[in-house]
C-alpha cells in the first residue's frame, strides 16, 4: 500500500522543481518531515537525501522533529511586543508547560517563535496549524491551551471566540480583519471584473507594454523599477516560455497590504497577472505567497476556478486565438530573503532561496532558465487600473516622479493601525494626522527594518522616489518607547535571523553590530563603539542581496537621528573598554554549572 508521502511525490509527478509542494504537504499531513520521508523523496525524485535537507533546513516553517500536534508560532516582532506579547508568550509557556522551542512529552503543544506574519495591525498573533490568531491577550492563550487540551478542532476555536453563528468557510476574515481605513484608485473595488482583460485582447502586446510604460508605472515592492520597461525586457528576450510571477511574499516588518489585497481584491490581482502575461507573451502565471498566509489558500483556489470558468484563465482567453494563460499558486515556507526576485525563482525551484548573482537578470533568465517578470502585487493590481482609465489619468495622481498611489500599512502606536491609499506627495506628518496618533510620537520606522528610522525633525519629508521612497510599511513608535531595546535590537535580530549566510559581510557583520549595540546598552560602551558601528556598518553594501545592503539599516539609521540615545548610555570619561564583565561572567557560569562564586 502507498504510504502518504508517495501520494503526495505522485500528486507533484516526481518533478524535483516542486520540491517545496512536497515538502509543504508532508509536513502538514505529518507534523514534520522525518528521515524516511527525505529519504524517500530523496530516492523518487532522483535527488541526494542532503540536497532535500538542505532545502528543508532553508526554511523556517519546516522541521525533522516532530513539531507538535498543534503547532503554535507566536509573532515576536517589534509591534507584537509593543502590543503586549510577553504576557501572552509567559501565559502559554505556562499552561501548556513547556519552554518557546520545545514540544510537550505527549506530542500535544509546540511552542515556537517566529519573525512578523502580517498582522501588525492586530497584534500580538500566532499562526495554528495554518491558521491566524490575532489580537491575543492571556485570557485568550489560556483558552487556546485549554481547547487544545480538550481535543478541539483549529476551526472550533474560532468558532469559540465569534460564537456559533461564525461561517468557517469565511475563516480568512473571520478571524484576521483587513482594516481598509482609506480607499484610492487602486483599492477601489467599482471596477467591472475582468474589463481589463477585454480591453487589452483588443490590443496589440506592445501597445499594452506602451500604456504601462507612459503611465511610469513603478515596482511597488520597495525598488521602483520602472514596469513597463521590465515587461519590454522580457517580451524581448528569446525563450520558449515565459512566466509571470506575483510576488506576495511580504515579510518585511510592518507591511501586510498584500494579505489585505489577496483577501479583498484578489480578482483585481489575478487580472494583473494575465495583462502582464498577454502583454510579456507568457502562457504560466505563478502567485508565490509567504506561508504565513497559508490560511487563504483554499479561498484563493476557489477564486481561480470561478476565473477558469469565465474564461479569463485558460485556454483562448475571451475568445483570443492563442492567448493561454493559468496561473498557479506556490507556496514559500519562512524565509525572508525569498522576497528578492531571484530568490524567489530559486525557491520555486525548490531549492534554498538564495538570491542568485545577477546578470543575467530574471527577465532574461528566471525561472526554469526562462524569461521571467516578477511584480508585485499592488504593481500588478495598478496596471488593471491603468489599462482601465489610461496612462493619462495614472498621471493626474502623485508627483512628477512618482506617478499614482501608494498602499501603506501602517501600525505601531497609532489610533486606527490598517491600510492607507494615499497618492505619492504625502508627508509623514500628514500620514500621521490622517491614522490619528496616540499621543506624542517619538519615531517612525519608514519601510520596515530595511528602511529608515526617523525622528520629528524629518516628519516633513515627502512620500516619493525623490525623497522616501518605501515598500508600504510605517511603524509609529510614541514616547513611551524605548528606540534601541524594542526597535533597533528587534530589528537587528531579525535580520541576523534571516541572512541565508552566502555573503560574509551579510553573515557576520549583524551579529557584530548587535555586540556592539549590547555592549552600549549594557552601560560597557565608549564613543569609539559608534564611530565603530558607523564605520563597520558600510562594509554591508558590498552584500550580494537588499536583505544584506540594508541589514545596517537600523542601527545606522537611528545613530544618524537618534544619537544622543546612543550617547547617554556610553561611559563619557572612558575612551576604551573591552565590555568584558569579569564578576557577570562568573556569576553566569556558576549559574549554569550550580557552583558557588570563588572570586
Ligand atoms: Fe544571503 Fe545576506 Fe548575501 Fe543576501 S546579502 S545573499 S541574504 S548572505
Amino acid at each position: 500500500m502507498k504510504n502518504s508521502t508517495q501520494k503526495i511525490i505522485e500528486k507533484y509527478k516526481h518533478d524535483k522543481t516542486r520540491l517545496m509542494d512536497i515538502l509543504i504537504a508532508v509536513q502538514s499531513e505529518l507534523g514534520y518531515i522525518s528521515a524516511e520521508a527525505v529519504a524517500q523523496i530523496a530516492q523518487e525524485l532522483n535527488m541526494s537525501e542532503v540536497d532535500v535537507e538542505q532545502t528543508i533546513s532553508f526554511y523556517h516553517f519546516f522541521s525533522m522533529k516532530p513539531t507538535g500536534k498543534y503547532s503554535i508560532y507566536l509573532n515576536n516582532s517589534a509591534v507584537a511586543n509593543m502590543m503586549g506579547r510577553a504576557e501572552v508568550a509567559t501565559t502559554l509557556e505556562k499552561m501548556a508547560g513547556i519552554k518557546f522551542g520545545q514540544v510537550t512529552s505527549d506530542g500535544l503543544i509546540g511552542l515556537f517563535e517566529t519573525s512578523c506574519i502580517g498582522m501588525n495591525d492586530q497584534e500580538p498573533a500566532a499562526i495554528i496549524n495554518n491558521k491566524i490568531f490575532t489580537k491575543l491577550t492571556s485570557f485568550r492563550a489560556k483558552e487556546i491551551i485549554r481547547d487544545i487540551k480538550e481535543g478541539k478542532e483549529i476551526e472550533e476555536m474560532f468558532s469559540a471566540s465569534f460564537g456559533d453563528g461564525a461561517n468557517r468557510d469565511e475563516s480568512v476574515r473571520s478571524v484576521v480583519t483587513n482594516n481598509i481605513r482609506k480607499i484610492g484608485p487602486v483599492l477601489d473595488p467599482n471596477y467591472k471584473i475582468g474589463e481589463a482583460i477585454k480591453k487589452i485582447v483588443t490590443m496589440k502586446p506592445e501597445e499594452v507594454i506602451n500604456t504601462i510604460k507612459r503611465s511610469s508605472v513603478r515596482g511597488r515592492g520597495g525598488a521602483g523599477f520602472p514596469t513597463g520597461l521590465k515587461w519590454e525586457f522580457c517580451r524581448n528576450a528569446p525563450g520558449e516560455k515565459k512566466y509571470i510571477f506575483c510576488n506576495a511574499d511580504e515579510g518585511e516588518p510592518g507591511t501586510f497590504k498584500d494579505r489585505v489585497i489577496l483577501t479583498e481584491l484578489p480578482r483585481l490581482l489575478f487580472e494583473g497577472m494575465v495583462v502582464a502575461g498577454y502583454a510579456v507573451g507568457a502562457s504560466e502565471g505563478i502567485l508565490y505567497i509567504r506561508y504565513e498566509y497559508k490560511y487563504l489558500e483554499d479561498y484563493l483556489e476557489k477564486i481561480l476556478e470561478g476565473a477558469r470558468k469565465k474564461n479569463y484563465l485558460g485556454r483562448n482567453i475571451m475568445g483570443h486565438k492563442g492567448f493561454d494563460f493559468d496561473i498557479r499558486i506556490q507556496f514559500g515556507a519562512g524565509a525572508y530573503v525569498c522576497g528578492e526576485e531571484s530568490a524567489l525563482i530559486e525557491s520555486a525551484e525548490g531549492k534554498r532561496g538564495e538570491p542568485r548573482d545577477r546578470p543575467p537578470f530574471p527577465v532574461e533568465k528566471g525561472y526554469l532558465e526562462m524569461p521571467t517578470v516578477v511584480n508585485n502585487v499592488e504593481t500588478l493590481c495598478s496596471v488593471v487600473k491603468i489599462i482601465l482609465h489610461g496612462a493619462e489619468w495614472y498621471h493626474s495622481f502623485g508627483t512628477s516622479e512618482s506617478t499614482g498611489t501608494k498602499v501603506l500599512s501602517i501600525s505601531g502606536d497609532c489610533r486606527n493601525p490598517g491600510v492607507y491609499e494615499v497618492e505619492w506627495g504625502f508627508s509623514v506628518n500628514d500620514i500621521l494626522e490622517m491614522v490619528g496618533s496616540a499621543g506624542k510620537v517619538q519615531a517612525v520606522q519608514v519601510g520596515g527594518p530595511s528602511g529608515s528610522l526617523i525622528g520629528p525633525d524629518e516628519f516633513n519629508r515627502i512620500l516619493g522616489y525623490e525623497d522616501l521612497a518605501t515598500g508600504g510599511s510605517l511603524i509609529i513608535f510614541g514616547e513611551q518607547r524605548d528606540l534601541l531595546v524594542d526597535v533597533v535590537l528587534n530589528f537587528m535580530d531579525f535580520f541576523i535571523e534571516e541572512s541565508c549566510g552566502s555573503c560574509s559581510t551579510c553573515r557576520i557583520l549583524p551579529n557584530v553590530l548587535k555586540q556592539k549595540l549590547l555592549k552600549i546598552l549594557n552601560a560597557r560602551g565608549v564613543e569609539q563603539d559608534i564611530e565603530d558601528i558607523v564605520n563597520w556598518g558600510k562594509y554591508l553594501k558590498a552584500s550580494r542581496c537588499g536583505l544584506g545592503q540594508t541589514a545596517a539599516n537600523p542601527i545606522l539609521t537611528s545613530i544618524k537621528n537618534f544619537r544622543h540615545l546612543y550617547e547617554s548610555k556610553i561611559q563619557s570619561r572612558k575612551d576604551y573598554d573591552t565590555g568584558f564583565d569579569l564578576s557577570r561572567a562568573v556569576k553566569e557560569a556558576c549559574e549554569v554549572t550550580g557552583r558557588a562564586p570563588n572570586i
